[in-house]
């Protein structure tokens, strides 16, 4: 789908540990992979062993990381981090990895996720007495790993998690370890492989853990702690996981880049199974199946080949306009779209044509969308959406807007389809899209749903802590 108009994901992470290596080179690469997970500010931490450096700076990782930059990062154990704003507005004190000197030696962490509980958090790390310089949730995490008690760190942050609820992907850098944790309902992804050199590093998707050649790749087990080392890795369960485990279904309808691999299955694959399961659901007469691109493709082909309609691309995409040049306000979204796509007139002009995407949320961009197929000359346009209406807010780290911006929490399907002008619109099934993962169960759908897996406080909101500041 187009950007415009998507769930954004808030961040990418990666872990490095890999000795006598450019560790900051290979963190920078990391961290290019899992550039569409977070495109507003980048950064990285190294350490040598005695001290830790950081840059960190608004922008995409290539604006943020100069040759200059990576030469200054030496070290043999590096974190990195690429953010869209979850929690706290878009600036530069948000950026992460958090860097702080402890009792304990540096300390530096990179977030994926956010806490239900944050605001409560940040309250009590306050009337401690300790100062905090920024909105962000993952800040709170920082200060209260710093403080923590224990011998080990991989104590010292096992004794933290029964504080922190929500979603938390973890990359930890000390002055000579590096950590991967992962969150006991397992919500954002995390995985851990061995690198050529016999290192090994961790990151958010497995596409980034490939593009650094790793193999004897794993997932990091919800509420389990690993510790990257030169020869092996360590294990330990820092929290039992929760009995109703909960990922985050998005990843694989829109978040996950295509190659990566989470819970056992292919996220391309599971693509193009929706697109079966969209076909089998909402059959239609027409004469060609086109994806938005890039991520309903796979999608698209699935329906294709379910129906036995011809699949054909309907839009050529510019793939280099960068979000950080179009802030992502509603105002901007709305342009945007025509800056992004054209129309492949002659595979639409008279034709009957099915439009795959993979979901809508506002609302804003799928119109245009329409009306730029019916400008080609296309007969009649069918939206087809590869999971069901979203209609309740995301508070475990995916920007899904508030009830008041989404168009199915406010609107039935007929205004929908007649807002967006197409001839006809359906939008997967929640047993449709639990058929495509092959799953009954362990994954959250709360966005369609409106049944959280843990216990939301529905005051917090994303900027919920800079109003607590301002206030
Ligand atoms: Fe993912 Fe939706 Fe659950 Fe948020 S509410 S974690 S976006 S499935």
């Amino acid at each position: 789908m187009s950007e415009f108009d998507k769930p954004l994901e808030e961040c990418g992470i990666i872990g490095v540990f890999a000795p006598n290596e450019d560790v900051a080179r290979m963190a920078f690469f990391g961290l290019y992979a899992l550039q569409h997970r977070g495109q507003e500010a980048a950064g990285i931490a190294v350490s040598d062993g005695r001290t830790m450096r950081l840059h960190k700076e608004v922008g995409l990782v290539a604006q943020v990381f100069h040759p200059e930059h990576l030469a200054q990062l030496e070290g043999h154990y590096a974190i990195g981090h690429t953010r869209y704003s979850t929690t706290g507005s878009s600036n530069r004190r948000n950026a992460q990895p958090f860097m702080v000197e402890t009792f304990h030696g540096p300390l530096a962490v990179a977030h994926n996720g956010n806490l239900v509980n944050a605001s409560e958090l940040r309250q009590q790390v306050l009337q401690r007495g300790v100062g905090l310089s920024s909105s962000s949730d993952s800040e709170v995490m920082t200060m209260m790993l710093a403080g923590a008690e224990g011998d080990t760190w991989e104590e010292r942050i096992q004794n933290t998690m029964p504080y922190w609820h929500g979603a938390y992907s973890l990359v930890i850098l000390t002055r000579s370890q590096v950590f991967a944790v992962r969150d006991p309902w397992g919500f954002r992804p995390l995985s851990v492989g061995r690198l050529p050199s016999g290192g090994h590093a961790a990151a958010s998707e497995t596409g980034a853990l490939r593009t650094l050649g790793c193999d004897e790749i794993r997932e990091v087990k919800p509420g389990e702690i690993v510790t990257l080392s030169n020869t092996v890795l360590r294990f330990r369960q820092g929290l039992p996981p929760q009995p109703n485990l909960a990922r985050c279904i998005f990843e694989h309808i829109y978040f996950s880049r295509p190659d990566s691999f989470w819970d056992g299955l292919r996220v391309h694959q599971v693509r193009q199974r929706l697109g079966e399961e969209l076909a089998r659901e909402a059959p239609t007469e027409a004469d060609v199946v086109v994806p938005v691109p890039d991520s309903s493709l796979p999608a698209a082909i699935g329906y294709a080949r379910a129906s036995g309609i011809p699949y054909n691309e309907g839009f050529t995409k510019n793939r280099y306009i960068a979000r950080t040049f179009i802030q992502p306000t509603d105002s901007l979204r709305k342009q945007g779209i025509a800056l992004k796509f054209n129309a492949l007139e002659e595979n639409l002009r008279g034709q009957r044509v099915i439009m795959i995407d993979d979901s809508i949320v506002r609302g804003n961009t799928a119109g245009p969308l329409v009306k730029l197929v019916r400008g080609a000359g296309a007969r009649e346009v069918h939206v087809r959406i590869t999971c069901p209406p979203i209609a309740h807010p995301c508070y475990m780290g995916v920007d899904m807007g508030t009830y008041d911006e989404m168009i199915a929490h406010k609107h039935t399907l007929d205004e929908i389809r007649d807002y967006i002008g197409a001839d006809s619109l359906h939008f997967l099934s929640v047993e449709g899209m639990m058929r495509a993962l092959g799953r009954r169960e362990g994954y959250c759908n709360a966005c369609f749903s409106g049944v959280y897996p843990i216990e939301i406080d529905r005051a917090h909101v994303k900027t919920g802590f800079e109003k607590a500041i301002a206030g």
